[in-house]
């Protein structure tokens, strides 16, 4: 995401929320003097920025239901295997295969890797809109799946994707062995980002996403062997 596109999230987002000036900044890359503070819990490492002028971590809650804005401005909803089964079956569909034609869209995207290397996938991704075309691809559409009071039709079956904003995660290698990672995403849609002295507001919701993002990580996996998608480095 470009930094022309976090900056019209941003002022779209500050007509309805307070934005914290200096978290502002952070998201648009004007803050360089940032460290990145590793927590392990349980199976996955986050990586929280600690602003080293302000002594601050920039930690995050979720404002639902007085905020659906991630719903409201969804980019694209890349679907596992699990999520082709569980979603398909929660629209009545008898054949997953039906389920692919009718509601999703075979799509190759880029994006900037955890090292800042470019990543090119392809993506069984879930429409937004019942119309929606390749073309619609990484823009904003509120989603149809939105409902009038901000929740979403398909709860519990939602996308993984879904359960993991505002995270982001990826697989090392450490030691021969995979570990996960996973950082915020800023995308200028989430007002539930703010600073802190000290992380232990947070653990409760690390504790909580730990495992949302282990299990995504292992699905979206799972989804790449099963050739329901690619990823070239
Ligand atoms: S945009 Fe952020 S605060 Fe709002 S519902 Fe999504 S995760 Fe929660
Ligand atoms: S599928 Fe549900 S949770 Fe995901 S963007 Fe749509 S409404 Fe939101």
């Amino acid at each position: 995401m470009s930094q022309k596109e976090i900056a019209e999230s941003l002022t779209l987002l500050e007509k309805n929320w307070d934005i914290d000036p200096v978290l502002k900044d952070f998201e648009l890359g004007k803050i360089s003097d940032v460290a990145d503070y590793p927590v392990k819990v349980k199976n996955v490492m986050f990586h929280i920025p600690f602003l080293l002028k302000e002594k601050k971590y920039v930690l995050w809650k979720c404002y639902w239901p007085d905020c659906h804005n991630c719903c409201d401005r969804q980019g694209r909803l890349p679907l596992t295997s699990d999520d082709l089964i569980t979603i398909g079956e929660g629209m009545k569909y008898q054949k997953t295969s039906d389920f692919i034609k009718n509601e999703t869209l075979t799509i190759t995207w880029s994006e900037a890797g955890s090292t800042g290397q470019s990543t090119t996938m392809t993506t069984i991704n879930l429409k937004r809109k019942k119309d929606e075309t390749p073309e619609d691809d990484g823009t904003h559409i509120s989603c149809r799946f939105l409902d009038e009071e901000g929740g979403c039709s398909i709860h519990p079956s939602r996308p993984g994707v879904c359960y993991l904003y505002p995270f982001s995660t990826w697989l090392e290698s450490e030691k021969g062995n995979a570990r996960v990672h996973a950082s915020f995403q800023f995308t200028g849609d989430c007002p539930g980002f703010y600073l802190e002295d000290t992380i232990d507001p947070m653990k409760e919701i690390l504790d909580e996403y730990s495992d949302i993002v282990y299990d995504y990580n292992m699905k979206s996996n799972r989804t790449l062997r099963e050739g329901f998608g690619s990823v070239n480095f």
